[in-house]
């Protein structure tokens, strides 16, 4: 059986405040007890000497035996539980407490059993005596007997103390726990509320539906870093989902319009009302290369996409590839009176040559496509100690602000380009992407309607 977060947290704070409690008050009882008795048996040593002193002090005040200074002494003694009993030089009793009121004497000693065995069942006591000799400054006065429950004894007041004390020390402990109940539970909310919040968005995930986020901020800086990646993993999902969508629905429409052309037409060739002849088949031609090139790249995109992109790394020199690729262009930029101009430096990059290579075929080929005649495209390579950066620039139809952020995307051609049937399926620039980034490196653009691109291709070495 599976415990909740929640159940086991506040185990885990009642579990502390008990052994906590049990901890403090057994250390504090054993301490304390040993302490407390110290303190009770040096307090009786005082008191009982105090006495002795007392007798001493009368005889000496009086320069003899006064029976009521002795009186006065020997009651007070008893209020503080000590039975003392006086003899004089010859061994003759003056004063003793058991004659004065023996009723008294047993019932203090029987209090203070009673007291003790409350305290601690298995104390062992009784009554105890101690004789001293009076000092009376060099003579033999005489001798004190002082009698008292012993070891020694605690007080109504003391057991009271201690009475007090372990009630505190449990109220203490009733109180923590109390607290950890409750502090337990606020912050067995504050954990697993996210968290349930995490499992149910996680669920929905599973079923297909993305839209789900969370909202929640969580101080806990581990749960608002699953918040956040459930929440990339919905937005990824989301934006794969939405892309996926539209890849289908746009290859079906990318194929349709040409399929329906060869279509009626090869309908008008059955049907005779056309006549197959060469210029008629050479639209066929035309249109079946299309759709391959098409599915070429329809190709090449999904292997540069899967996740299978493998990149046979080979060092070369960025600039003399960029310089072949430009090579290869030269014709048709002439053809279209475009003047190109090559500025490069040598930066030898870890790169798959072929994929490097594909990526300006791309970038270069766009630049001559939208291009205009007599146009300028300028090709850079220069770099950083740790990046080569190529820019390839031209002076073409430009790309409009609301079209910039999407061109990387698949598909995704300006209706410029659409219009202008420039031929290309909006692939090349999604291929330059995934080309760049499988390599850690980057492409930007910068672009105004009319005047011309940039593209910017950064590359770590
Ligand atoms: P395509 O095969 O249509 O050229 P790309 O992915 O290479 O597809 O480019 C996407 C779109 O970006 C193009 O349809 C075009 O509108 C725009 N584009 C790309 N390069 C340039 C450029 N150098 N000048 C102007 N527009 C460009």
């Amino acid at each position: 059986m599976k415990t909740s977060l929640k159940v086991k947290l506040w185990m885990a704070f009642i579990g502390i405040a008990l052994f906590l409690y049990l901890t403090i008050s057994v250390l504090a009882n054993v301490v304390l007890d040993a302490q407390f008795k110290q303190y009770t048996i040096n307090k009786l040593d005082q008191k009982i000497k105090d006495t002795v002193a007392l007798v001493s002090e009368s005889y000496q005040r009086f320069g003899g035996w006064d029976a009521a200074s002795l009186e006065n002494i020997g009651v007070n003694a008893l209020k503080e539980g000590l039975m003392i009993r006086v003899t004089d030089d010859s061994g003759a009793v003056l004063w003793d407490a058991r004659e004065h009121n023996n009723g008294l004497c047993m019932a203090i000693l029987k209090n203070m059993a009673e007291n003790m065995q409350s305290y601690n069942t298995r104390f062992k006591g009784g009554y105890e005596e101690k004789e001293f000799a009076v000092d009376a400054g060099g003579d033999a006065a005489g001798r004190v007997a002082v009698g008292y429950y012993g070891p020694y004894f605690y007080s109504d007041l003391d057991i009271q103390f201690l009475g007090t004390l372990n009630s505190l020390l449990l109220w203490a402990a009733l109180g923590s726990v109390a607290v950890c109940l409750v502090f337990g539970a606020y912050m067995a909310r504050r954990l697993t509320s996210p968290i349930a919040r995490v499992v149910k968005t996680a669920g929905r995930i599973a079923k297909g539906d993305f839209n789900d986020r969370i909202d929640e901020e969580s101080s806990t800086k581990e749960i608002a870093e699953l918040t956040d990646s459930i929440n990339t993993l919905a937005q990824t999902l989301d934006s794969q989902e939405a892309l996926r969508k539209r890849l289908t629905a746009d290859v079906a429409h990318e194929l349709r319009t040409p399929l329906a052309t060869l279509q009626s037409h090869v309908e008008a060739f059955i049907d005779g009302v056309w006549e197959p002849d060469e210029a008629r088949l050479k639209g066929f031609h035309e249109e079946i290369l299309r759709l391959s090139k098409l599915v070429g790249e329809l190709e090449q995109l999904s292997r540069y996409e899967g996740e299978s992109l493998v990149l046979n790394v080979e060092t070369f020199d960025l600039a003399e590839l960029v310089r072949g690729v430009a090579a290869n262009f030269e014709g048709e930029f002439g053809k279209k009176g475009i003047e190109v101009s090559l500025d490069t430096q040598e930066q030898y990059i870890e790169a798959d040559r072929d994929k490097i290579s594909q990526v300006f075929i791309n970038l270069i080929s766009n630049a001559l496509k939208y291009t205009g005649e007599g146009g300028r495209v300028e090709i850079r390579v220069s770099g950083t100690p740790h990046d080569a950066k190529a820019e390839i620039r031209d002076t073409g139809v430009g790309i409009s602000a609301e079209d910039l952020p999407y061109i990387f995307e698949r598909f995704y051609r300006t209706d410029k380009s659409r219009n202008r049937a420039t031929g290309g399926a909006g692939i090349g620039l999604t291929i330059v992407k995934s080309i760049v980034e499988a390599h850690k490196g980057s492409v930007t653009v910068e672009s105004e309607p009319g005047k011309g691109s940039a593209f910017f291709v950064t590359l770590p070495k």
